[in-house]
C-alpha cells in the first residue's frame, strides 16, 4: 500500500499513515465488533471503519453522508483493540476521524446546534451543567413527566424510549464538594485526588460519596481539587478535541501534584480518556510533559484499591451483608466488564477481585466484555442500534442467576438499569464501590 499524501505532524486532528497503516486487514476484529455483530457489513465493521478513514485521508473518499454514517455507527469500544494481533490503536484513528468530521462536514441544522450547545456550553461549566439538571429534575420530580407519559406524548413524537435513558437526577449535587478534603481511616496509606465528573455530579453523586467513603475506609486520604472540570471524555470521543484539550490543561493544573499518590475515577470512560491526555496535548508544548506526568498518575478506582489491598470489610456479602452475624446467603453478583475499563484500561481482574473480598458469589455471564451500547451519548444519538445492541447484552445477563449486576461506569449503569427493567428482570445494577460501600457499613 502506498502511503498517502504526508499527514502534516501540525495536524494532530488528522488519522496519520503510522496509526492505520498498522492494520494487516486480518478480519480477526469483526466479530468482536458489536455494530458488525448486528449489522454484518464490513463498512460497519473496524477494518471497514479504518480502510474508509484511509481513504479519506488520501482524498479517495469525500467526508460525506456514507462516510459519517458509519463512522457515527462506531461505538468506540475499543473491543476492537483487544482483538488485533497488529496492535492497531483503533479509538486514536476513529477520534480523529471524527474530529475531521466535525471540521469539514456540515450537519443538519438542529443537530449541529444541539452538538454545540451540549459540547460547547453545557458541558464546559459546571454552573450551567447544574442549571440544566435542575430544570430536568423538575421534569421528572414535578408529575410533568409521569403525565406525558401517560398522555402518550412522548411515544407519538418517538422520544419515550430515549425519555427513559435519561439519568435520574439527584437531590445533592456533588459541586459542593469541590474543594473539600476527607481525612483517611486509621493509618494513612495514599493520598488522592478525587474526579467529581460532570454528569456524575449531578446523577451519581452519592455514589461519588461512596467512593470516598470506601477510600477513607482503606486508609486513603480523599482531596476533591478545586477547578477541575469535566474529563473531556465526551468531547474526544465526538470530535470536539479542541474543547477536550481546554478541559485536559484545566484538569491538569487542578490535579497533578506531587501531594498526590493517585488521581482517581470511578466512571471507567473518564478515566480512559485521563489517561491519554498525553496523546491530546501532545502537540501543546507547554503541557505536553505534564500531561504525561498527569496521566501515569490516574487509576480507576478499582485498579487502585485492588493495588492497595483492601481491608477487611464489617459485613461480608458472603452471608447476605447481615449485619445481625446470623447466617445468610451469599449475595451473587454477575460483573459486566465496561468497555473502557476492559478495553480502553486493560483492567479486568481488580473489580472481580474487589467483589470476592467483599464476599461476593461471583456468577460470570457469557460475553461480559461486550458492549451494552451505552457509549456516552451513544444510546440517544443511535437509538435503534444501541437497543439491538443492549438486547443481545440483556440475552447474556438473563442467562444467569444473579442478584446483582455489577458494572463500573455511570454510563452503563443506566443503560443496564434499562435494560433490566425492559425484560423485568428482578436484579439491581450497582457499581462495585456501591457494594463494598454496603460491605464496610457499620
Ligand atoms: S470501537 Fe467498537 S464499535 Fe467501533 S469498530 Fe471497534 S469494536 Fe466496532
Ligand atoms: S484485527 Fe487489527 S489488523 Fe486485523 S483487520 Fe482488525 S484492525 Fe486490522
Amino acid at each position: 500500500m502506498t502511503p498517502p499524501v504526508a499527514t502534516p505532524a501540525a495536524q494532530p486532528d488528522r488519522p496519520t499513515w503510522d496509526l492505520y497503516s498498522t492494520c494487516i486487514h486480518c478480519g480477526l476484529c469483526l466479530q468482536q465488533c458489536p455494530t458488525y455483530r448486528v449489522l454484518g457489513m464490513e463498512m460497519d465493521s473496524p477494518r471497514g471503519r479504518i480502510y474508509q478513514t484511509l481513504l479519506v485521508d488520501a482524498g479517495r473518499l469525500p467526508i460525506g453522508d456514507s462516510y459519517v454514517t458509519h463512522i457515527d455507527r462506531c461505538l468506540d469500544c475499543r473491543a476492537c483493540e483487544t482483538a488485533c494481533p497488529s496492535g492497531v490503536q483503533y479509538g486514536r484513528i476513529v477520534e480523529r476521524a471524527r474530529a475531521q468530521i466535525e471540521q469539514h462536514y456540515r450537519r443538519p441544522l438542529l443537530a449541529r446546534w444541539l452538538r454545540a450547545y451540549f459540547y460547547r456550553r453545557v458541558l464546559m461549566d459546571f454552573r450551567r451543567l447544574a442549571r440544566g439538571a435542575r430544570l430536568l429534575r423538575f421534569y421528572q420530580r414535578s408529575g410533568m413527566a409521569r403525565l406525558l407519559r401517560a398522555s402518550g406524548l412522548l411515544k407519538l413524537f418517538g422520544v419515550a424510549k430515549l425519555e427513559a435513558l435519561a439519568p435520574r437526577i439527584e437531590d445533592d449535587f456533588f459541586f459542593r464538594q469541590i474543594g473539600e478534603k476527607f481525612p483517611a481511616q486509621g493509618e494513612r496509606r495514599a493520598r488522592v485526588a478525587l474526579l467529581a465528573g460532570c454528569i456524575s455530579s449531578v446523577a451519581f453523586a452519592e455514589l461519588n460519596r461512596a467512593t470516598i467513603r470506601v477510600l477513607q475506609r482503606n486508609g486513603a486520604e480523599v482531596w476533591v481539587p478545586q477547578g477541575q472540570a469535566c474529563c473531556g471524555a465526551l468531547h474526544a470521543h465526538a470530535g470536539f478535541r479542541d474543547e477536550a484539550r481546554a478541559l485536559a490543561r484545566r484538569n491538569i493544573d487542578a490535579m497533578l501534584d506531587d501531594r498526590f499518590d493517585a488521581i482517581v475515577t470511578n466512571a471507567a470512560g473518564c478515566g480512559s480518556t485521563l489517561k491519554e491526555y498525553g496523546d491530546l496535548l501532545a502537540a501543546d508544548l507547554a503541557y505536553a510533559e505534564r500531561a504525561h506526568a498527569f496521566e501515569a498518575k490516574v487509576k480507576d478506582v478499582n485498579e487502585f484499591l485492588a493495588e492497595l489491598g483492601i481491608r477487611p470489610v464489617s459485613h461480608s456479602l458472603a452471608n447476605g451483608g447481615r449485619k445481625d452475624g446470623a447466617p445468610g446467603r451469599a449475595v451473587r453478583v454477575t460483573y459486566q466488564d465496561p468497555c473502557h475499563l476492559a478495553h480502553g484500561q486493560r483492567v479486568r481482574s481488580a473489580p472481580r477481585e474487589l467483589l470476592r473480598a467483599a464476599g461476593a458469589e461471583l456468577v460470570e455471564m457469557p460475553h461480559s466484555d461486550y458492549c451494552c451500547g451505552s457509549a456516552g451519548v451513544y444510546n440517544v444519538a443511535q437509538n435503534k442500534l444501541s437497543m439491538e445492541i443492549l438486547d443481545a447484552k440483556m440475552d447474556d445477563v438473563a442467562s444467569v442467576t444473579a442478584d446483582v449486576l455489577a458494572t463500573a461506569n455511570v454510563g452503563c449503569m443506566l443503560q443496564l438499569r434499562a435494560g433490566v427493567a425492559q425484560r423485568g428482570l428482578k436484579m439491581e445494577v450497582k457499581h462495585v464501590i456501591e457494594l463494598l460501600d454496603e460491605a464496610y457499613r457499620d
